[in-house]
């Protein structure tokens, strides 16, 4: 099968090329995102393979599908930047890798609290400057500290597992309470009370309209003063704004963040010599108690591994017609 590969980086065509090695489809890699400016380049391939910010919206559906293209197989989980209902329209069938290697997220969110708990970013700054000064590092055990999960699926549960294993409390908050997440010592409570208790939050539930800005200027007085706030799951769940006005006020104490609402004009690319127009993320990142890194987090070897096979598998899956295990609905 034809498969127009979107948003292509080196270590997708290295691991892609690997994974596709029995299956043998034409594989064609794209530096390019999937946008209306760009979904023409689709024309005469039967699948086009997106990643997490891809604009797969109803006009490029409807551009593609104009174009025979019957696939897009996503080579991530979440699938926010995809119209689902439109693409159920135009007939194109949407798969996703539903799972790789959660503890590549979770060590992420784990590793960004660690840093700014600890002022590793500071410290590391500070000493290849010969600057061996202690003051403004100074930070809190994590043993005793109580810990809010906001989404307790695959990689939450993982994320909340390591916590616990520091001493933390565990809090949770989940549209479907699962009882992994209090088998490993976790206690399901609403939201109000997981933010005002927490002394850190961290985010593991999807982009949805009903969680787009959950953690929003009111959410933000709610929390504990001092608190650190991590998103490694999707931009959009935070009020960036918001989340600024409660750093410059002390209210929020850190915030790690490896997604961002405007990623998509940044991210996943070098614009160290450029003037950067957005000014939201050049406040962030100028905070002494803000880290940002670029949608990271699942970047490991093993997950980018689990990444490439699964899609290859859904691809070769539709070209032979079998069941598409992988499938999105548009319900889902
Ligand atoms: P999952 O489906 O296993 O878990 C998501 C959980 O969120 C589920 O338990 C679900 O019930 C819960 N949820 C849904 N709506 C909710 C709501 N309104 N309030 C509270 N909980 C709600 O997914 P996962 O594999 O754990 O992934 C979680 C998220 O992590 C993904 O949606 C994706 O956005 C993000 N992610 C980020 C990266 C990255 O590199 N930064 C990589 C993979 C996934």
């Amino acid at each position: 099968m034809k498969v127009a590969v979107f948003s292509a980086k080196r270590y997708d065509r290295d691991l892609l090329v690997a994974a596709n090695a029995q299956a043998g489809h034409e594989l064609v890699f794209l530096d390019a995102s999937l946008e209306p400016s760009t979904a023409a380049l689709c024309r005469g391939f039967g699948a086009a393979c997106v990643f997490v910010n891809d604009h797969v919206d109803a006009q490029v559906l409807a551009e593609l599908a104009a174009d025979g293209t019957r696939l897009v197989a996503l080579r991530c989980t979440g699938f926010n930047n995809v119209d689902l209902k439109a693409a159920a329209h135009f007939g194109i069938k949407v798969v996703r890798v539903t799972e790789y290697s959660p503890y590549s997220v979770a060590e992420h969110a784990v590793a960004l609290i660690l840093a700014l708990n600890r002022k590793i970013h500071r410290a590391y700054n500070r000493t290849r400057d010969g600057n061996f000064e202690l003051d403004g590092l100074l930070g809190s055990d994590l043993h005793g500290r109580t810990v809010g999960v906001i989404g307790t699926g695959r990689i939450g549960r993982v994320f909340a597992g390591i916590m616990g294993g520091f001493g933390c409390e565990l809090l949770g908050h989940d549209r479907f309470p699962n009882p992994e997440f209090e088998r490993i010592g976790g206690r399901y409570v609403p939201l109000r009370e997981l933010a005002a208790r927490s002394d850190i939050v961290s985010l593991h539930c999807p982009l949805t309209p009903e969680t787009h800005y959950l953690v929003d200027a009111e959410a933000l007085a709610l929390a504990k003063p001092g608190a650190i706030l991590i998103n490694t799951s999707r931009g959009g769940l935070v009020d960036t704004e918001a989340a600024i006005a409660a750093l410059k006020s002390g209210q929020l104490g850190a915030l790690g963040l490896d997604v961002y609402e405007q990623e998509s004009d940044l991210f996943f690319q070098d614009l160290s010599g450029a003037i950067i127009p957005d000014d939201v993320i050049q406040r962030l990142v100028s905070f002494p108690n803000v880290i940002v890194t670029g949608h990271q987090a699942f970047f490991t070897r093993e997950a980018i591994s689990t990444i490439c096979a699964t899609t290859i598998e859904s691809i070769t899956a539709f070209a032979e017609g079998r069941p598409l295990l992988h499938e999105v609905h548009a319900h889902t």
